[in-house]
């Protein structure tokens, strides 16, 4: 299957998800997850129709970027961010949607101020509070947020998840809602500086219980692209 088949394909799953929710489909936003595809991938990707690109390494932003590969999409980053590395995204990708830690936010602030800008973000929450994996848990999520006043350079707008990998459909459904109701809980506060438009969650496995669960933006890799190749595991002889 073609990457525009792949994505009609996802389109109607997300439809028929959304009805079955009882939600409006538009709701929905697909960002494509584009790592370890080049900039010719992603293009066809953007020219079927995905509503964003999400780009995990600012290596490969930064190669693909002047290729055109985004064009005429909004561009996210969702992956690991070094504060070392920030100057090559900050201002340059429309939302920073993976801010994990403390440092990161106030790093990504202060640059933003030094280059004139508000930068976008989401917080990134470690749903299923896994050792190995970064974010904030929900109560810290809940306590920066209300104290985003005091972050000028940024401008929050919701919450990202990425829960522990799922052994059977529906496993992670209890950990989507949980995301949902931080959400409204954040979002009838009021805080200053916060705008909760977007609550990402569900990857390939999950869409479809994430949207069940509340989801606005699901971000798609292997269902849009196919199998990522697996680094090797041996040296070849
Ligand atoms: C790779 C990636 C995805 C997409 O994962 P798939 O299972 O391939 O759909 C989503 N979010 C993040 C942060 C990713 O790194």
């Amino acid at each position: 299957m073609s990457i525009a088949e792949n994505i009609a394909a996802i389109r109607s799953r997300m439809e028929a998800a959304a009805l079955a929710a009882g939600r409006d489909p538009r709701e929905i936003l697909l960002c494509a997850a584009t790592k370890m595809n080049d900039a010719e991938r992603v293009r066809e990707a953007v020219a079927a129709g995905v509503d964003c690109c999400g780009e995990n390494r600012v290596q490969e932003l930064v190669q693909k970027q002047p290729l055109g590969a985004y064009s005429g999409k909004p561009l996210h980053f969702i992956g690991h961010l070094q504060t070392n590395k920030l100057n090559k995204v900050v201002g340059q990708v429309d939302l920073i949607q993976s801010v994990d830690r403390m440092e990161l936010l106030e790093a990504i602030n202060r640059t933003a101020l030094r280059l004139g800008l508000r930068q976008q973000i989401l917080l990134e929450v470690n749903i299923g509070g896994e050792a190995q994996k970064g974010g904030f848990t929900p109560e810290e999520a809940l306590a920066i947020a209300g104290r985003m006043g005091e972050f000028p350079g940024v401008f929050l707008r919701g919450l990202m998840a990425i829960p522990p990998i799922s052994q059977k459909k529906g496993d992670n459904c209890k950990y989507f809602a949980k995301m949902r109701n931080l959400f409204i809980d954040i979002e009838r506060k009021k805080y200053d500086n916060v705008s909760m438009v977007c609550l990402s969650m569900g990857m390939s496995d999950d869409f479809e219980d994430a949207i069940a669960e509340g989801s606005t933006m699901i971000r798609i890799g292997t269902a849009i692209f196919g199998a990522r190749p697996k680094p090797m595991a041996v040296e070849p002889r």
